[in-house]
């Protein structure tokens, strides 16, 4: 607990409070869209008014939930796992969804056993918005290649390439600033709540991007 306790401080106080507002605002908005619904029902219309208050009740979920993944400190849970076990889960839980989009995603460890400690949920969470983002920027498919490898002599480096359109260059200083995004149904928070996830676990991230496509670096301490 000592160590859990070490880690949680390491929260940014605009992180917690972005993750509390979230939790506070969640609940009403539920109420919210429940008493539309029997609204709807009740008065047998089907208003276009009805369909666009939903769909940006919708937006505003997702919107919360991105912000959620910070989640409060004392729900964190770190514990020592296997890097490449963890990539596999994520790949998995995206795979068919990125075959539909007639994209391959690969993997290569140049050595196993690479464990570091870590809140696996966070951590994928990371994986999962890095292959959302390569997946975005691959509207006529593609590769997305993960590769691990040591670094030094303590450290584990991991880099998500991908063949898609990439960033341009005075776009990349942008990149997770919240809310910037240049997708239309984007939030903006994604790369931003990665950093901040990477940087609870001592750990750091950096984009390198062209016109071929983006690679993105992680760095973290191994177990
Ligand atoms: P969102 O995905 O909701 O736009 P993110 O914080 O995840 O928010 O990403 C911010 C912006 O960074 C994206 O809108 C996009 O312009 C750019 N970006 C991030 N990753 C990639 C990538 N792999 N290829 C191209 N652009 C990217
Ligand atoms: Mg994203």
């Amino acid at each position: 607990t000592q160590e859990l306790l070490l880690h949680s401080e390491k929260l940014s106080v605009a992180g917690q409070l972005a993750a509390g507002i979230a939790h506070e605002v969640r609940n009403p908005l539920t109420a919210i869209k429940g008493f539309l619904q029997l609204m709807q029902s009740e008065l047998k219309t089907h208003s276009n008014y009805f369909n666009i208050i939903e769909s940006e009740m919708d937006r505003i979920e997702i919107i919360l939930s991105e912000l959620l993944v910070l989640a409060k400190p004392q729900d964190l849970k770190f514990e020592i796992k296997e890097l490449a076990v963890m990539i596999e889960h994520v790949k998995a839980l995206i795979d068919t969804h990125a075959i539909m989009k007639n994209i391959v995603i690969s993997t290569n460890y140049d050595c196993d056993n690479l464990k570091i400690k870590c809140d696996e949920n966070q951590l994928k969470q990371v994986f999962i918005n890095l292959l959302k983002n390569s997946i975005e920027a691959m509207p006529d498919g593609g590769n997305i290649t993960i590769e691990l490898k040591e670094h030094g002599q303590d450290k584990v480096k991991m880099l998500f390439k991908d063949t898609g359109f990439g960033i341009p260059k005075e776009l990349l200083k942008k990149i997770g600033q919240p809310f910037f995004t240049t997708k239309e149904n984007g939030t903006g928070l994604g790369f931003m709540i990665s950093k901040q996830i990477i940087e609870n676990h001592h750990g750091t991230i950096h984009i390198w991007s062209d016109s071929k496509g983006t690679i993105i670096e992680i760095i973290l301490p191994l177990n």
